[in-house]
């Protein structure tokens, strides 16, 4: 039979987590800190609780505030049986976290949602989790409903750190982007001209991740390629020309700082791969 699910939390996130829930049929019991956001969803059959206690009286129950230090007061108001925790944070935080539960008797998975709330429910939406294996199976159904789930291992840490290092490519690509935008656009290009370019680029810039990846794995950075070397000097050519253009030229201006350091250890003639030793 379909389970009940309690939600804690209705901001843009938990709102949709419970929406999708009530769209597969699930009993969903919800609280938020302002009870008013819960009226779409009471609309919908969902049950409004008073307190956190009385929606973690479900079978399972997801968290998702908008950060540990909010959440933890409303957890241990909760008390659940199992606990979902979707809120974003450290790994450090989530193991705090998932060490109060066990201390309390809860079972714990730590969960990050690789999703904006348009896309739960979605085929867009993955969601990886760590810590109980059990509960973490015995959860799977209710959990599909909101997107591809993703067990990670019983660390409840992992997921936050998959999590920053997703997010770090995203916002790295992002900052990119906008630096490329500012840049055809002190010459009048419009993003719409040239976003499409920039695209099927990313997609190139793409295939090269698992030869970036299997040259870290061995740690042989030869190159018949692209030379470190050559990669720098272009990095300070788009600094020297972002300035002459009269935009701000930090975000290459960064990457061009490591970059010219792994040079400066000799990797030089090595595969840009060779970078992660100095940012190790
Ligand atoms: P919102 O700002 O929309 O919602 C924040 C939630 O936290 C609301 O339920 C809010 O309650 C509650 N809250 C804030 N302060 C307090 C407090 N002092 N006491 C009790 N409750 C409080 O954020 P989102 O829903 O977007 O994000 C929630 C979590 O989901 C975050 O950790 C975020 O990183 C994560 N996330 C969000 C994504 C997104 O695209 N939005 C994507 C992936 C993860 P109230 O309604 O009363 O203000």
């Amino acid at each position: 039979g379909k389970k009940q699910v309690g939600v804690l939390g209705l901001g843009r996130m938990g709102a949709a987590l419970a929406g999708a829930l009530l769209g597969a049929g699930h009993d969903v019991v919800v609280w938020n800190r302002s009870p008013l956001k819960a009226g779409p969803l009471v609309d919908r059959g969902a049950r409004l609780a008073a307190t956190p206690a009385e929606a973690a009286s479900a079978d399972v129950v997801l968290s998702c505030l908008s950060t540990y230090d909010i959440q933890q007061p409303v957890l241990e108001a909760a008390s659940p049986k199992v606990l979902v925790n979707l809120t974003s944070g450290t790994p450090a935080e989530a193991r705090s976290a998932a060490a109060w539960a066990s201390s309390a008797g809860i079972d714990y998975v730590d969960g990050v949602i690789m999703a904006v709330p348009q896309g739960i429910g979605t085929a867009q939406s993955r969601i990886l989790y760590g810590g109980s294996p059990t509960a973490f199976s015995a959860q799977r159904e209710v959990l599909s409903v909101l997107g591809e789930p993703v067990f990670l291992g019983e660390d409840a840490g992992l997921a936050a750190l998959y999590d920053l290092a997703l997010l770090g490519i995203m916002w790295s690509t992002m900052a990119g982007y906008l630096q490329a935008l500012a840049l055809v656009g002190t010459e009048g290009v419009a993003p719409a001209a040239f976003t499409p370019m920039a695209l099927s680029w990313l997609s190139a810039v793409g295939g090269f991740l698992p030869g970036i990846g299997a040259q870290v794995a061995s740690g042989e950075y030869a190159t018949d390629v692209s030379a470190l070397d050559i990669n720098a000097a272009g990095l300070g050519l788009l600094v020297e020309t972002s300035r002459a253009q009269g935009i701000d030229a930090s975000v290459p201006a960064a990457v061009r700082e490591l970059f010219d350091r792994a040079v400066a250890s000799g990797h030089g003639a090595h595969a840009i791969a060779s970078v992660i030793e100095e940012i190790r």
